[in-house]
């Protein structure tokens, strides 16, 4: 059995399945995702991502705003509090720092994510982090001896293997996405060599990010197969020894057994 660790099922397109998010429970299931994690981006989704996921206790919810959203420059503190205190949440985020895409709102970004990880050191919640080409200054808030306690993870790694030693060490778990299967993937495969198996994760983020073989599709939870078994390949290990770890971590990392 495996777990996605991370997904945005508010965002998938439901249209073929008449709207309804069954069928891709349904479809993870088959494929032997049973479980997976329900990211929140903006405030202004959560109700409605809340009420669609309610019905399914095999996904878990996570709070935050996410750094690309436009909500980061007038951030909702209090309404994040009140989210991130849903029973129901079990992690911070995403959060994070993006200066590929935004680099524009770059001082908007650091105090969000300053915000996220005192909240989730107050309520003792792991982040969900999303970082491109902002190492030094996400290792830096991720060093901040206030900020830390709850552990977390980069989510969709695509950064370098000198980022995710020192994010390892830091005590923080690394979680893959299809980006892994991606042809011109080699650098972060050999990334994926270094990162130990039991601090690791595998995730979809979909519905982006589809996986080989299966590029052109939406991406949906399903596929997180693919990703393990891309991980199993290129540790040279069996795809249930992949699975196990990577569903015992999140486990941990979530204390959700
Ligand atoms: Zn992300
Ligand atoms: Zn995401």
């Amino acid at each position: 059995m495996l777990v996605d660790s991370h997904c945005h099922l508010d965002r998938l397109d439901l249209s073929p399945y008449d709207g309804a998010l069954e069928p891709v429970i349904e479809n993870a299931r088959e494929a032997g995702v049973e479980r997976m994690l329900c990211v929140g981006t903006d405030l202004s989704r959560w109700a409605t991502m809340m009420a669609l996921i309610a019905p399914y206790e095999s996904v878990s919810a996570s709070a935050g705003v996410h750094p690309m959203s436009k909500e980061v420059a007038t951030l909702d503190v209090e309404g994040l509090e009140r989210a991130v205190a849903d029973p129901r949440v079990v992690a911070v985020g995403e959060t994070g720092l993006d200066y590929h895409y935004t680099p524009d709102t770059a001082n908007a970004q650091r105090a969000a994510f300053r915000t996220h990880l005192e909240l989730a050191a107050r309520y003792r919640k792991p982040v969900i982090i999303h970082t491109r080409n902002a190492q030094e200054d996400t290792l830096a808030l991720l060093r901040d001896p206030g900020h830390g306690g709850a552990g977390g993870v980069l989510h969709c790694f695509t950064e370098s293997w000198e980022m995710a030693r020192q994010a390892l060490d830091l005590g923080y778990h690394i979680s893959f996405s299809g980006i892994i299967t991606f042809r011109n993937a080699a650098s972060l495969r050999e990334v994926v060599k270094q990162v130990p198996l039991d601090r690791m994760l595998v995730e979809t983020d979909a519905p982006y990010l589809t996986p080989v073989p299966f590029r052109g599709r939406s991406n949906e939870p399903c596929y997180t197969r693919q990703v393990a078994e891309c991980v199993a390949d290129v540790k040279g290990l069996s795809y249930d020894e992949v699975a196990e770890a990577t569903t015992r971590n999140f486990d941990q990392l979530f204390a959700l057994r």
